[in-house]
Protein backbone atom coordinates (compact mmCIF):
# COMPACT_ATOMS: atom_id res chain seq x y z
CA UNK A 1 0.00 0.00 0.00
CA UNK A 2 1.25 3.22 -0.65
CA UNK A 3 1.38 6.03 1.94
CA UNK A 4 1.09 9.83 1.74
CA UNK A 5 2.73 12.30 4.77
CA UNK A 6 1.88 15.63 5.81
CA UNK A 7 4.79 17.58 8.31
CA UNK A 8 3.55 19.57 10.10
CA UNK A 9 6.44 21.62 10.37
CA UNK A 10 9.44 23.17 9.21
CA UNK A 11 13.26 23.57 9.23
CA UNK A 12 15.88 21.09 9.49
CA UNK A 13 13.26 18.71 10.69
CA UNK A 14 10.89 18.90 8.09
CA UNK A 15 13.65 18.29 5.90
CA UNK A 16 14.80 15.28 7.61
CA UNK A 17 11.54 13.62 7.61
CA UNK A 18 11.03 14.37 3.83
CA UNK A 19 14.26 12.56 3.39
CA UNK A 20 13.33 9.50 5.18
CA UNK A 21 10.19 9.07 3.47
CA UNK A 22 11.42 9.46 0.09
CA UNK A 23 13.75 6.06 1.36
CA UNK A 24 10.89 4.45 2.15
CA UNK A 25 8.87 5.52 -0.84
CA UNK A 26 6.34 7.52 0.67
CA UNK A 27 4.68 10.54 -0.75
CA UNK A 28 5.14 13.85 0.98
CA UNK A 29 3.09 17.24 1.58
CA UNK A 30 4.88 20.24 3.10
CA UNK A 31 2.92 22.76 4.78
CA UNK A 32 4.51 26.26 5.21
CA UNK A 33 3.70 29.64 6.71
CA UNK A 34 3.63 32.61 4.35
CA UNK A 35 6.63 33.81 6.17
CA UNK A 36 8.28 30.37 4.62
CA UNK A 37 8.09 30.35 1.06
CA UNK A 38 11.82 30.08 0.92
CA UNK A 39 11.90 26.40 3.21
CA UNK A 40 14.54 24.55 1.18
CA UNK A 41 12.17 21.00 1.85
CA UNK A 42 9.35 23.01 0.02
CA UNK A 43 11.19 21.81 -3.22
CA UNK A 44 11.65 18.54 -2.49
CA UNK A 45 8.08 17.87 -1.34
CA UNK A 46 5.95 16.24 -3.52
CA UNK A 47 2.77 18.56 -2.60
CA UNK A 48 3.13 21.56 -0.81
CA UNK A 49 0.28 23.63 1.11
CA UNK A 50 0.22 27.17 2.35
CA UNK A 51 -1.20 26.63 5.76
CA UNK A 52 -1.48 30.61 6.92
CA UNK A 53 0.13 33.56 7.80
CA UNK A 54 3.55 33.97 9.48
CA UNK A 55 2.80 33.71 13.06
CA UNK A 56 2.72 29.97 14.26
CA UNK A 57 -0.55 30.23 15.75
CA UNK A 58 -2.12 31.41 12.84
CA UNK A 59 0.00 28.73 10.73
CA UNK A 60 2.49 25.59 12.51
CA UNK A 61 -0.52 25.39 15.41
CA UNK A 62 -3.10 26.30 13.54
CA UNK A 63 -4.97 22.88 13.77
CA UNK A 64 -7.86 23.13 11.57
CA UNK A 65 -5.46 24.52 9.10
CA UNK A 66 -3.38 21.30 9.19
CA UNK A 67 -6.33 18.84 9.13
CA UNK A 68 -7.75 20.86 6.06
CA UNK A 69 -4.25 20.31 4.25
CA UNK A 70 -4.71 16.60 5.76
CA UNK A 71 -7.96 16.30 4.16
CA UNK A 72 -7.22 18.36 0.85
CA UNK A 73 -4.32 16.27 0.00
CA UNK A 74 -5.69 13.02 0.77
CA UNK A 75 -2.99 12.21 3.31
CA UNK A 76 -2.87 9.42 5.83
CA UNK A 77 -0.57 9.81 8.55
CA UNK A 78 0.88 13.60 9.64
CA UNK A 79 4.68 13.95 11.08
CA UNK A 80 4.67 16.08 13.56
CA UNK A 81 8.38 16.49 14.24
CA UNK A 82 9.94 18.34 17.42
CA UNK A 83 8.32 21.74 18.82
CA UNK A 84 4.41 23.02 17.73
CA UNK A 85 2.11 20.26 18.12
CA UNK A 86 4.53 16.90 18.66
CA UNK A 87 3.47 16.65 22.08
CA UNK A 88 -0.05 17.92 22.04
CA UNK A 89 -2.43 15.59 22.95
CA UNK A 90 -5.49 17.07 21.21
CA UNK A 91 -4.26 17.52 18.19
CA UNK A 92 -3.28 13.45 18.21
CA UNK A 93 -6.87 13.37 19.31
CA UNK A 94 -7.88 15.52 16.27
CA UNK A 95 -6.00 13.41 13.64
CA UNK A 96 -7.10 10.23 15.48
CA UNK A 97 -10.49 11.51 15.01
CA UNK A 98 -10.58 12.64 11.89
CA UNK A 99 -8.94 9.06 10.80
CA UNK A 100 -5.52 10.66 9.96
CA UNK A 101 -2.45 8.83 11.99
CA UNK A 102 -0.67 10.93 14.15
CA UNK A 103 2.88 9.75 13.70
CA UNK A 104 3.74 9.32 17.45
CA UNK A 105 2.32 7.47 20.40
CA UNK A 106 -1.90 7.91 21.05
CA UNK A 107 -3.37 11.06 22.45
CA UNK A 108 -3.59 9.21 25.91
CA UNK A 109 0.25 8.38 26.67
CA UNK A 110 1.45 12.01 24.90
CA UNK A 111 -1.68 13.64 27.47
CA UNK A 112 -0.39 10.88 30.27
CA UNK A 113 3.23 11.50 30.09
CA UNK A 114 2.90 15.31 28.93
CA UNK A 115 2.03 15.73 32.73
CA UNK A 116 5.19 15.50 34.38
CA UNK A 117 3.71 14.13 38.05
CA UNK A 118 1.91 11.63 36.43
CA UNK A 119 5.17 10.87 34.28
CA UNK A 120 7.13 10.52 37.65
CA UNK A 121 4.65 8.09 39.28
CA UNK A 122 4.36 6.24 35.94
CA UNK A 123 8.34 5.63 36.43
CA UNK A 124 8.60 4.90 39.97
CA UNK A 125 6.78 1.99 38.89
CA UNK A 126 8.86 0.70 36.60
CA UNK A 127 11.22 0.94 39.53
CA UNK A 128 13.06 4.02 37.87
CA UNK A 129 14.84 6.63 41.02
CA UNK A 130 12.99 10.16 40.64
CA UNK A 131 14.47 13.68 41.50
CA UNK A 132 12.87 13.10 45.17
CA UNK A 133 10.23 16.06 46.08
CA UNK A 134 6.56 16.32 46.28
CA UNK A 135 3.77 15.67 44.11
CA UNK A 136 0.41 15.82 45.53
CA UNK A 137 -2.05 18.52 45.53
CA UNK A 138 -0.62 21.58 47.63
CA UNK A 139 -2.53 22.86 50.64
CA UNK A 140 -3.71 26.46 50.66
CA UNK A 141 -2.17 27.00 54.62
CA UNK A 142 1.22 28.91 53.89
CA UNK A 143 2.25 27.19 56.92
CA UNK A 144 1.52 23.79 55.68
CA UNK A 145 3.17 24.78 52.15
CA UNK A 146 6.13 25.85 54.09
CA UNK A 147 6.28 22.16 56.52
CA UNK A 148 6.50 21.00 52.54
CA UNK A 149 9.16 22.60 51.50
CA UNK A 150 11.23 22.13 54.27
CA UNK A 151 10.93 18.51 54.21
CA UNK A 152 12.21 18.46 49.89
CA UNK A 153 14.92 20.60 51.27
CA UNK A 154 16.10 23.82 50.30
CA UNK A 155 16.99 24.39 47.35
CA UNK A 156 14.70 23.65 45.30
CA UNK A 157 12.42 23.78 42.27
CA UNK A 158 9.21 24.59 41.43
CA UNK A 159 7.83 23.11 38.61
CA UNK A 160 5.10 22.90 36.15
CA UNK A 161 3.46 19.81 35.73
CA UNK A 162 2.59 21.10 32.05
CA UNK A 163 5.89 22.66 31.52
CA UNK A 164 8.48 22.34 28.81
CA UNK A 165 11.35 23.60 26.80
CA UNK A 166 12.68 25.05 29.54
CA UNK A 167 10.04 27.21 30.55
CA UNK A 168 7.27 26.95 34.04
CA UNK A 169 10.27 26.02 36.14
CA UNK A 170 12.10 28.57 39.48
CA UNK A 171 14.79 27.77 42.04
CA UNK A 172 13.85 28.86 45.25
CA UNK A 173 16.68 29.30 47.67
CA UNK A 174 15.10 29.63 50.89
CA UNK A 175 12.33 29.91 52.62
CA UNK A 176 11.38 33.41 52.26
CA UNK A 177 11.08 33.16 48.70
CA UNK A 178 8.77 30.32 48.77
CA UNK A 179 5.19 31.44 48.64
CA UNK A 180 5.80 34.73 45.80
CA UNK A 181 7.69 31.85 43.71
CA UNK A 182 5.28 29.41 44.22
CA UNK A 183 2.29 32.61 43.31
CA UNK A 184 4.61 33.95 40.03
CA UNK A 185 5.39 29.97 38.67
CA UNK A 186 1.81 29.13 39.14
CA UNK A 187 0.44 32.32 37.21
CA UNK A 188 3.24 32.03 35.01
CA UNK A 189 2.14 28.30 33.91
CA UNK A 190 -1.19 29.23 33.99
CA UNK A 191 -0.79 31.28 31.11
CA UNK A 192 1.93 29.21 29.50
CA UNK A 193 0.42 25.97 29.31
CA UNK A 194 -3.13 26.73 30.29
CA UNK A 195 -2.30 24.55 33.45
CA UNK A 196 -1.26 26.20 36.88
CA UNK A 197 -0.41 22.54 38.74
CA UNK A 198 3.09 22.77 39.93
CA UNK A 199 4.82 20.13 42.29
CA UNK A 200 8.19 20.91 43.63
CA UNK A 201 11.75 19.01 43.26
CA UNK A 202 15.26 18.87 45.19
CA UNK A 203 17.10 21.22 43.24
CA UNK A 204 20.13 18.95 42.08
CA UNK A 205 22.73 20.74 42.39
CA UNK A 206 25.67 20.24 40.01
CA UNK A 207 24.67 17.20 37.72
CA UNK A 208 25.09 16.36 33.99
CA UNK A 209 21.90 15.67 32.22
CA UNK A 210 21.68 12.23 30.59
CA UNK A 211 18.90 10.52 28.57
CA UNK A 212 17.83 7.09 26.92
CA UNK A 213 16.64 7.07 23.88
CA UNK A 214 13.89 4.47 23.49
CA UNK A 215 11.77 2.66 19.95
CA UNK A 216 8.66 0.76 20.78
CA UNK A 217 6.29 -0.72 18.11
CA UNK A 218 3.56 -0.78 20.50
CA UNK A 219 3.23 -4.14 19.92
CA UNK A 220 5.45 -4.89 23.10
CA UNK A 221 8.67 -4.89 21.38
CA UNK A 222 10.80 -2.06 22.72
CA UNK A 223 14.67 -1.54 22.32
CA UNK A 224 16.80 1.14 23.90
CA UNK A 225 19.66 2.92 21.43
CA UNK A 226 21.42 3.89 24.80
CA UNK A 227 22.34 7.08 26.27
CA UNK A 228 22.96 10.80 25.25
CA UNK A 229 24.66 13.39 27.52
CA UNK A 230 23.62 16.61 26.93
CA UNK A 231 25.02 18.39 29.79
CA UNK A 232 26.56 21.99 27.92
CA UNK A 233 23.28 24.21 28.21
CA UNK A 234 22.07 27.76 28.26
CA UNK A 235 18.91 28.37 30.18
CA UNK A 236 18.14 25.10 30.50
CA UNK A 237 18.17 24.50 27.04
CA UNK A 238 20.54 22.25 24.96
CA UNK A 239 23.50 23.26 22.84
CA UNK A 240 25.60 20.56 22.57
CA UNK A 241 24.84 16.38 22.61
CA UNK A 242 26.91 13.21 22.72
CA UNK A 243 26.65 9.70 22.46
CA UNK A 244 26.86 7.65 24.55
CA UNK A 245 27.46 9.59 27.36
CA UNK A 246 30.82 8.75 29.54
CA UNK A 247 31.93 7.36 32.79
CA UNK A 248 28.24 6.07 33.72
CA UNK A 249 28.84 2.86 36.61
CA UNK A 250 28.21 0.11 34.31
CA UNK A 251 25.91 -2.07 36.50
CA UNK A 252 23.67 1.38 37.10
CA UNK A 253 23.80 2.03 33.65
CA UNK A 254 22.45 -1.52 32.30
CA UNK A 255 19.67 -1.26 35.65
CA UNK A 256 18.38 1.97 34.43
CA UNK A 257 18.08 0.84 30.77
CA UNK A 258 16.09 -2.37 31.67
CA UNK A 259 14.11 -0.05 33.61
CA UNK A 260 13.41 2.43 31.01
CA UNK A 261 12.06 -0.43 28.57
CA UNK A 262 9.83 -1.77 31.54
CA UNK A 263 8.10 2.09 31.54
CA UNK A 264 7.63 1.61 28.27
CA UNK A 265 6.34 -1.78 28.17
CA UNK A 266 4.05 -0.57 30.99
CA UNK A 267 2.58 1.94 29.04
CA UNK A 268 2.27 0.19 25.85
CA UNK A 269 4.29 2.63 24.10
CA UNK A 270 4.54 3.23 20.56
CA UNK A 271 6.77 5.29 18.75
CA UNK A 272 10.59 6.65 19.44
CA UNK A 273 10.63 8.31 23.07
CA UNK A 274 13.26 10.02 25.07
CA UNK A 275 13.73 9.48 29.14
CA UNK A 276 15.37 12.22 30.79
CA UNK A 277 17.70 11.86 33.73
CA UNK A 278 19.61 14.17 36.31
CA UNK A 279 23.01 12.46 36.94
CA UNK A 280 24.63 13.55 40.36
CA UNK A 281 27.32 11.13 42.39
CA UNK A 282 26.56 7.83 40.82
CA UNK A 283 23.11 8.23 40.63
CA UNK A 284 19.97 8.90 38.14
CA UNK A 285 17.00 11.00 38.88
CA UNK A 286 14.16 10.88 36.52
CA UNK A 287 12.82 14.56 35.33
CA UNK A 288 10.25 13.43 32.28
CA UNK A 289 10.02 11.80 29.34
CA UNK A 290 9.58 13.23 25.49
CA UNK A 291 7.12 11.88 23.73
CA UNK A 292 8.73 12.83 20.05
CA UNK A 293 11.99 12.68 18.13
CA UNK A 294 14.00 14.70 19.85
CA UNK A 295 16.70 17.95 17.84
CA UNK A 296 19.64 15.47 19.49
CA UNK A 297 18.13 12.41 18.00
CA UNK A 298 21.32 12.00 15.43
CA UNK A 299 24.01 11.31 17.88
CA UNK A 300 22.27 7.82 18.83
CA UNK A 301 21.79 7.49 14.70
CA UNK A 302 25.43 7.76 14.23
CA UNK A 303 26.50 5.53 17.12
CA UNK A 304 24.29 2.63 16.22
CA UNK A 305 23.35 3.12 12.49
CA UNK A 306 19.35 2.82 13.31
CA UNK A 307 17.43 5.13 11.56
CA UNK A 308 15.21 6.51 14.53
CA UNK A 309 12.97 8.84 11.67
CA UNK A 310 12.35 5.49 9.39
CA UNK A 311 11.52 3.61 12.43
CA UNK A 312 8.99 6.17 13.25
CA UNK A 313 7.19 6.08 10.12
CA UNK A 314 7.13 2.61 10.11
CA UNK A 315 5.92 1.69 13.42
CA UNK A 316 2.97 4.37 12.53
CA UNK A 317 2.67 3.09 8.77
CA UNK A 318 2.65 -0.54 9.43
CA UNK A 319 5.68 -0.93 7.08
CA UNK A 320 7.48 -4.43 9.01
CA UNK A 321 10.38 -3.27 10.88
CA UNK A 322 11.96 -5.34 13.75
CA UNK A 323 13.30 -3.89 17.07
CA UNK A 324 15.48 -6.35 18.19
CA UNK A 325 18.16 -5.43 20.96
CA UNK A 326 20.48 -7.80 19.90
CA UNK A 327 20.59 -6.79 16.82
CA UNK A 328 21.74 -3.05 18.11
CA UNK A 329 25.77 -2.16 18.30
CA UNK A 330 27.12 0.54 19.61
CA UNK A 331 30.08 2.15 17.67
CA UNK A 332 32.21 4.85 18.40
CA UNK A 333 31.19 8.42 19.35
CA UNK A 334 29.06 11.35 18.22
CA UNK A 335 28.47 14.97 19.25
CA UNK A 336 25.97 17.34 17.67
CA UNK A 337 26.81 21.02 17.69
CA UNK A 338 23.48 23.30 17.34
CA UNK A 339 23.97 26.10 15.38
CA UNK A 340 21.38 29.03 16.36
CA UNK A 341 20.94 32.37 14.52
CA UNK A 342 21.29 33.88 17.81
CA UNK A 343 24.53 36.66 19.74
CA UNK A 344 27.00 33.70 21.17
CA UNK A 345 27.05 35.86 24.57
CA UNK A 346 23.20 37.11 25.12
CA UNK A 347 21.70 34.64 23.13
CA UNK A 348 19.29 37.76 21.49
CA UNK A 349 18.21 35.94 18.22
CA UNK A 350 19.75 37.16 15.19
CA UNK A 351 17.14 36.60 12.12
CA UNK A 352 17.75 38.11 8.23
CA UNK A 353 19.44 37.39 5.18
CA UNK A 354 22.34 34.75 4.66
CA UNK A 355 24.12 36.09 2.41
CA UNK A 356 26.96 33.33 2.07
CA UNK A 357 27.26 30.24 3.98
CA UNK A 358 29.52 27.10 3.37
CA UNK A 359 28.43 23.74 4.88
CA UNK A 360 30.98 21.57 6.21
CA UNK A 361 31.69 18.13 4.85
CA UNK A 362 33.49 14.91 4.86
CA UNK A 363 34.17 11.58 6.39
CA UNK A 364 32.28 11.40 9.73
CA UNK A 365 30.55 14.98 9.18
CA UNK A 366 26.66 15.27 8.87
CA UNK A 367 25.22 18.04 8.43
CA UNK A 368 21.24 18.46 9.18
CA UNK A 369 20.36 21.89 7.82
CA UNK A 370 17.55 23.73 5.94
CA UNK A 371 19.64 26.71 4.87
CA UNK A 372 21.54 27.81 2.19
CA UNK A 373 23.11 31.59 0.72
CA UNK A 374 20.51 34.05 0.01
CA UNK A 375 18.18 32.12 2.63
CA UNK A 376 16.52 34.51 4.80
CA UNK A 377 16.06 33.67 8.37
CA UNK A 378 12.56 34.52 9.61
CA UNK A 379 12.27 36.44 13.20
CA UNK A 380 8.94 34.32 13.86
CA UNK A 381 10.39 30.94 15.03
CA UNK A 382 13.03 28.91 16.84
CA UNK A 383 16.92 30.32 15.58
CA UNK A 384 17.56 26.53 15.09
CA UNK A 385 19.77 27.04 11.58
CA UNK A 386 21.83 23.76 11.38
CA UNK A 387 23.21 20.97 13.39
CA UNK A 388 26.69 19.47 12.64
CA UNK A 389 27.21 16.04 13.92
CA UNK A 390 30.64 14.23 13.89
CA UNK A 391 31.11 10.67 14.60
CA UNK A 392 34.36 8.97 15.22
CA UNK A 393 35.67 5.96 17.17
CA UNK A 394 36.76 7.77 20.35
CA UNK A 395 35.46 11.60 22.14
CA UNK A 396 39.12 12.84 21.61
CA UNK A 397 39.04 12.24 17.55
CA UNK A 398 35.24 13.13 17.60
CA UNK A 399 36.09 16.80 19.14
CA UNK A 400 39.07 17.03 16.85
CA UNK A 401 36.88 16.40 14.26
CA UNK A 402 34.24 18.70 14.76
CA UNK A 403 36.75 21.52 15.66
CA UNK A 404 37.67 21.32 12.09
CA UNK A 405 34.20 20.78 10.90
CA UNK A 406 33.66 23.90 13.17
CA UNK A 407 36.31 26.19 10.29
CA UNK A 408 35.20 24.95 7.56
CA UNK A 409 31.63 25.96 8.21
CA UNK A 410 30.47 29.85 7.76
CA UNK A 411 27.59 31.73 7.79
CA UNK A 412 27.51 35.55 6.82
CA UNK A 413 25.48 38.54 7.20
CA UNK A 414 23.36 37.51 10.64
CA UNK A 415 24.40 36.39 14.36
CA UNK A 416 25.03 32.80 14.62
CA UNK A 417 26.24 31.09 17.84
CA UNK A 418 29.40 29.27 15.80
CA UNK A 419 32.35 31.11 17.61
CA UNK A 420 30.87 29.96 20.71
CA UNK A 421 30.99 26.23 19.27
CA UNK A 422 34.78 26.79 18.40
CA UNK A 423 36.01 27.70 21.25
CA UNK A 424 33.96 24.76 23.58
CA UNK A 425 35.74 22.76 21.16
CA UNK A 426 39.25 24.19 22.73
CA UNK A 427 37.57 24.01 26.40
CA UNK A 428 39.33 22.01 28.64
CA UNK A 429 36.59 21.27 31.15
CA UNK A 430 35.00 20.15 28.74
CA UNK A 431 37.88 18.53 26.38
CA UNK A 432 38.13 16.29 29.98
CA UNK A 433 33.90 15.47 29.96
CA UNK A 434 34.09 17.24 33.46
CA UNK A 435 31.19 19.69 32.64
CA UNK A 436 27.80 19.67 34.28
CA UNK A 437 24.98 21.24 33.34
CA UNK A 438 25.66 24.67 35.21
CA UNK A 439 29.47 25.20 33.59
CA UNK A 440 28.74 26.85 30.49
CA UNK A 441 26.48 29.51 32.27
CA UNK A 442 28.52 29.68 35.34
CA UNK A 443 31.93 29.13 34.82
CA UNK A 444 32.66 29.19 31.25
CA UNK A 445 31.62 32.51 30.35
CA UNK A 446 33.87 34.07 33.64
CA UNK A 447 36.56 33.65 30.35
CA UNK A 448 34.32 34.82 27.24
CA UNK A 449 35.25 37.34 25.58
P1 LIG B 1 11.76 20.99 30.10
O1 LIG B 1 10.65 20.03 29.89
O2 LIG B 1 11.31 22.41 30.18
O3 LIG B 1 12.92 20.78 29.18
P2 LIG B 1 13.08 19.46 32.23
O4 LIG B 1 12.31 18.96 33.39
O5 LIG B 1 13.43 18.48 31.16
O6 LIG B 1 12.28 20.71 31.59
O7 LIG B 1 14.42 20.17 32.72
C1 LIG B 1 15.25 20.89 31.83
C2 LIG B 1 16.55 21.25 32.49
O8 LIG B 1 16.29 22.02 33.68
C3 LIG B 1 17.40 20.08 32.94
O9 LIG B 1 18.21 19.55 31.93
C4 LIG B 1 18.21 20.76 34.04
O10 LIG B 1 19.20 21.59 33.45
C5 LIG B 1 17.22 21.69 34.71
N1 LIG B 1 16.51 21.04 35.84
C6 LIG B 1 15.27 20.48 35.81
N2 LIG B 1 14.94 19.96 37.03
C7 LIG B 1 15.97 20.20 37.85
C8 LIG B 1 16.27 19.89 39.23
N3 LIG B 1 15.39 19.27 40.00
N4 LIG B 1 17.47 20.28 39.74
C9 LIG B 1 18.37 20.93 38.96
N5 LIG B 1 18.16 21.25 37.67
C10 LIG B 1 16.99 20.89 37.09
Amino acid sequence: MSHKVLIANRGEIALRAIRACKELGIKTVAVYSQGDKNLKHLKFADETVCIGPASPLESYLNVPSILSAAEVTNTDAIYPGYGFLAEDFSFAEKCEESGFKFIGPNSKTIKMMGDKITAKSIAEKAGIQVVPGYKDDLPDDPDKIHAIAKNVGYPLMIKATAGGGGRGMRLIESEDELLDGLEITMQEAMNAFGNKVVYFEKFISNPRHIEVQIVADGKGNVIHLGTRDCSIQRRHQKLIEEAPASNINPELLSNTLDACLKLCKDINYEGVGTLEFLYENNAFYFIEMNTRIQVEHPVSEMITGFDLVKAQLKIALGIPTTLDQSKISFRGHAIECRINAENPRTFTPSPGLITKMHPPGGFGIRFDSHIYSGYEVPPYYDSLLAKIITTANSRSSCIKRMTSALDEFFVEGIETNHSLHQKLMHDDVFNKNNHTINYLENEFFKNYE
